[in-house]
């Protein structure tokens, strides 16, 4: 195939390159976007760094152009509005390292209309709290899913009222046209995800989502032919907003789910197939809903976390789950927050000199690398274990200790630098250097360098605060 991006054959829209995007635009190189030419604002554009808009010396036709060239692959969906929006999709490419992945998978967690007043309150309230901080970073669920399990238009309708106030954007689950219109009407102000339209359903919950203008779930289990069918359907009543649910089956494994996940977003990215176009729903909470006898709580909690991890590894853009045990979600949080790092960025943290506890002139110095996986473990393990220490930090592109050992960034000379720069000498009247084990080839360079005493602490950090106590105790 060699079809131009921004040019549509057959139904085909492939993604523009940066030249296609080039020919777009104005071609002055006047700088007035703050990038020296025109190339430079259609490279940028290309990866993603810059908004059409920037470009001040196009109509509106001409950037209109430019907006449908660089429209990614598969379509960006918002849910909920305002401050407690999410976007889902807009990914552009198969495997990360050809660039990124865009907006991370949203984790949805579902309350049923049947449960007790002060179950649903409960729920509601785990969902919307859990939280927990990695490498910086603050990890939380997405939204709330509320199903329609009790069939009931009524149920449904007052459990819709219950989360109308929620600080997450809504999901509403039923397939029943008169219980998602009763919710509609009281939250329908909000753009919830409808879920869902079927073939049986089609056109009552098409005219439910038009009116309302909301974004709807296409579920068809099992049948992409008959997906596109209907997808096509939706389109030509003017419904862009579409997610795709083809089913999540667990019973006999994984695989059959997989490959369709996977077919679907190779027909989006690869064929640009406009029927395939948008994001993807996974349900890994069919373990709860149809495998009520089978197992715990403990095996289910178990086994959805690893269907959700499976889903999301193979392009899941927003996933229902049920379990609300952090044991069970902090594995599936911390994959999302790894697949959903740009591979082309360093996860590095500001270098310098960083401070724990109470300080004197005594105070130990260690040192570390700017990689953020690695500075917050250590400074995780420096706080619980209430050290009292100064922390250099050196810069080494975001990579670890080890990794820029070999890499040449973590040298005598750079610690020597950063010894100077840092002020350090100034604050602590000694001049001894504590190195993480796996900087230990470096040792005798950094001693040559600086002039500092170098002696080589633990390898895992966590041994930090013990190591630092020793030598406390050994200094008496
Ligand atoms: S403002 Fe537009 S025309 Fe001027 S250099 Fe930037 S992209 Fe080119």
């Amino acid at each position: 195939m060699d079809y131009r991006a921004g040019e549509l054959k057959g139904g085909i829209k492939l993604r523009a390159t940066v030249m296609d995007i080039y020919r777009l635009l104005p071609k002055t190189n006047c700088g007035k976007c703050g990038e020296a030419s025109c190339m430079a604002f259609a490279t940028k554009l290309n990866e993603k760094e810059v908004e059409p808009i920037q470009c001040t010396q196009m109509a509106e036709k001409e950037r209109e152009k430019v907006e449908d060239a660089i429209a990614p692959a598969v379509r960006e969906v918002v849910i909920g509005t305002g401050d407690k929006a999410i976007t889902i999709g807009g990914d552009e490419v198969m495997y990360r390292y050809e660039l990124t992945f865009y907006n991370p998978t949203a984790l949805v967690i579902e309350v049923s209309d049947d449960l007790s007043e002060e179950e649903f309150d409960a729920k509601v309230k785990t969902i919307e709290n859990i939280e927990f901080e990695r490498t910086g970073e603050l990890l939380k669920l997405s939204a709330i899913a509320v199903r329609n399990k009790s069939g009931d238009v009524e149920k449904f309708a007052k459990a819709t009222e219950k989360v109308k106030n929620s600080k997450l954007p809504l999901v509403l689950c039923s397939f029943n046209p008169d219980a998602m219109k009763a919710a509609l009407e009281i939250v329908g102000d909000q753009r919830p995800l409808i879920y869902g339209a079927t073939e049986y359903n089609l056109e009552n919950m098409a005219d439910l989502a038009l009116e309302y203008k909301c974004p709807i779930t296409l579920f068809v289990p099992h049948d992409l032919e008959k997906m596109k069918e209907l997808s096509y359907n939706l389109r030509s009543e003017g419904i862009n907003d579409i997610v795709l649910d083809p089913g999540t089956y667990v019973r006999e494994g994984t695989g059959d789910t997989l490959d369709e996940f996977i077919m679907i977003r190779r027909l989006a990215v690869e064929k640009g197939d406009p029927d395939f176009r948008f994001p993807i729903m996974g349900v890994p909470a069919v373990h709860w809903i149809y495998e009520s006898g089978l197992g715990t709580m403990v095996d289910k909690g178990i086994r959805e976390a690893v269907t959700a991890a499976k889903l999301m590894n193979s392009y899941a853009d927003i996933l229902i789950m049920h379990g609300t045990e952090i044991w069970e979600l902090i594995p599936v949080l911390t994959l999302r927050q790894g697949l959903y790092t740009d591979p082309r960025k360093p996860q590095a943290v500001d270098p310098g000199l960083y401070t724990f506890g109470e300080l004197d002139e005594n105070t130990p110095v260690l040192l570390t690398t700017n990689f953020s996986l690695t500075f917050y473990t250590v400074e995780g393990d420096l706080k619980s274990g209430d050290a009292n220490c100064y922390l250099l930090v050196l810069d080494t592109d975001g990579r670890a200790v080890d990794v820029s050992v070999a890499g040449n960034q973590f040298t005598g000379k750079a610690v020597a630098d950063l010894i100077k720069e840092s002020g350090i000498e100034d604050k602590v009247s000694h001049r001894k250097l504590i190195i993480p084990g796996l900087g230990a080839p470096v040792s005798g360079d950094i001693e040559d360098e600086s002039g500092w005493e170098v002696a080589v602490g633990p390898r895992d950090s966590s041994q930090a605060p013990d190591y630092l106590n020793k030598i406390k105790e050994e200094a008496k």
